[in-house]
């Protein structure tokens, strides 16, 4: 899915036969908590249809390296300032 720009600590474990469990850090580009919620809504889907994982938890987090880079930026600036 490329609303998804990486995922990470994903783990998936059995609590009971026909009961599979999984959560997973996923990271989004940054953007409204509503939207996120979506893509949450269609990975649980996806899940469940295709591999039958019906108890799924995930963790969102926002992609931060484009606003990261930013302050680094603005930072290498004033050291010249200063
Ligand atoms: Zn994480």
């Amino acid at each position: 899915m490329s609303d998804v720009k990486e995922v990470h600590h994903l783990h998936i474990w059995t609590l009971a036969s026909n009961f599979y469990a999984l959560s997973a850090h996923v990271v989004i580009k940054d953007q409204m908590l509503s939207k996120g919620y979506l893509i949450i809504d269609k990975l649980e889907k996806e899940l469940e249809v295709r591999f039958g994982i019906n108890h799924p938890t995930f963790q969102l987090e926002a992609d931060l390296s484009n606003e990261q880079n930013e302050v680094i930026k603005i930072s290498r600036d004033s050291d010249k300032k200063g």
